[in-house]
């Protein structure tokens, strides 16, 4: 099958033939008719499948085939996504595939100038592609006009709800028209999806491509008895082995993260830690050296992981259980990803048992936890600075809250600003802004 039976402009044909497609992949021929067609679609797929062109081929064909053949100032199709990453590469793809057809292309997206953004809000743009925190912030100060978005795409919803994106999603839906196209794409699809896809489609048809297994079930788990006080002593022992060759380990804290960092970095092994205390280009640069190679160990919070995607983790560590024990999934899921051939190994103390129990009930199956061979569980802890011994306790306890970073709960702002013209897109000045990070 051709792309040419798809119904596509030929202006795109045109493109997609300068990107060397020659063949429409499945989700690609599944999608690209429903969507002309105008129909609400969820598409059951992730990244790597061709899900991108899926849904930015047939927009693109019905915008430029549209009676309303420009934006006039306004923005007509609207993509959100879950990272900064993600949007870049989305607005590089219609870029591409776009060159016959002159459609425009803006992206709104965290931790760079707000400045260039609220220029090309002014201007309008045909398709307007946007990380939902930076978006409900320029939205929340009267930026941009979506009261013409013909179309939306949710790309990555799955993700997006994980980051906590979904208060600032609602925020921005309930200021689009009811109009419209919506077209939702996911990598798995959970009850949460399932409420989103109700509230924000009419009668989409679902298109499933490749579900993703279970990384509880592909990925090996380890698990080992660990007192606390010797959890850096045996990451570092468990590291003496080469073939941890790129490694993310997760703390519980960003003081955490940053401590077992300047540890390894105390004995010569490469690390970073990223966290939400590191400003966006600490993360980007660290996230870069760790995907060249330069660092083997790569220290995470949860929070701070959300955006990692990363082929090539050979180990995850869970030097802390993880708060929200969900987490934990996405957590060993990060490694095995192209050939499920991942180890997480997670460290387990006294006061995690109970929560042991639990994850079983979670992930479906029985985890043996055991004591790890040739390890000596009778030496004696590391001496403690003031400042470990002070940080050592279960957090769970609750001593030690402020540390912990937490689900986000608002942005930079706090709030919406007032809007300085009349029209304010997402929201009434006052209301207190509840999104994900940026
Ligand atoms: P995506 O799943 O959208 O991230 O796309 C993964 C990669 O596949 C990107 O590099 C696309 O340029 C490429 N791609 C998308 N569609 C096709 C196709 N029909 N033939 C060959 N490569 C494609």
């Amino acid at each position: 099958m051709s792309f040419d039976s798809l119904g596509l402009d030929a202006s795109i044909l045109k493109a997609v033939a300068d990107q060397g497609y020659t063949e429409p992949t499945p989700i690609q021929k599944a999608s690209i008719p429903v969507i002309i067609s105008g129909k609400d679609v969820i598409g059951v797929a992730q990244t790597g499948t061709g899900k991108t062109a899926a849904f930015t081929l047939p927009l693109l064909t019905k915008l430029v085939q549209s009676k309303n053949s420009t934006h006039q100032g306004r923005v007509r199709c609207l993509i959100l996504a879950p990272t900064r990453e993600l949007v870049v590469q989305i607005a590089e793809n219609v870029a591409a595939y776009s060159r016959y057809s002159g459609a425009t292309v803006a992206t709104c997206y965290g931790g760079v100038s707000e400045r260039p953004q609220i220029a090309a809000l002014r201007r309008g743009c045909d398709f307007l592609i946007a990380t939902p925190g930076r978006l409900l912030d320029l939205g929340g100060q009267g930026h941009g006009d979506f009261s013409a978005v013909e179309y939306l795409v949710l790309d990555e919803a799955d993700r997006m709800l994980d980051m906590g994106f979904l208060p600032a999603i609602n925020t921005i839906v309930r200021a689009l028209p009811k109009e419209r196209q919506t077209l939702m794409f996911s990598a798995t699809l959970s009850r949460e999806i399932e409420t989103l896809t109700k509230q924000y489609q009419r009668e989409p048809q679902l298109i499933e491509v490749g579900r993703r297994s279970n990384p509880a079930e592909t990925v090996t788990q380890l698990l080992y008895e660990c007192p606390g006080a010797l959890k850096q002593v045996m990451l570092h022992h468990l590291l003496k082995d080469e073939a941890l060759k790129m490694v993310l380990v997760f703390a519980r804290t960003k003081h955490g993260a940053d401590r077992i960092c300047r540890k390894l970095q105390g004995e010569d092994i490469s690390c970073a830690a990223i966290h939400a205390n590191r400003s966006q280009s600490q993360r980007q640069r660290a996230l870069q050296a760790f995907k060249n190679n330069e660092i083997r160990v790569l220290v995470a919070t949860d929070i701070a992981s959300r955006g990692i995607d990363v082929d090539g983790i050979s180990h995850v560590f869970n030097f802390d259980f993880p708060d929200q024990l969900e987490d934990y999934v996405h957590r060993i899921g990060r490694t095995g990803r192209a050939l499920a051939t991942g180890t997480a190994i997670t460290f387990v103390t006294r006061e995690d048992l109970g929560e042991l129990r639990r994850l079983e009930r979670i992930v479906g199956k029985h985890l043996h936890c055991g004591k790890l061979q040739g390890f000596d569980y009778t030496q004696q802890a590391p001496p403690r600075t003031p400042e470990d011994f002070q940080r050592h306790q279960d957090p769970r306890a609750g001593a030690h809250n402020s540390e912990r970073e937490g689900r986000p709960q608002g942005g930079r702002h706090g709030g919406f600003r007032a809007s300085q013209g009349n029209y304010r897109p997402f929201g009434r000045p006052g209301t207190r802004r509840q999104g994900g990070p940026k």
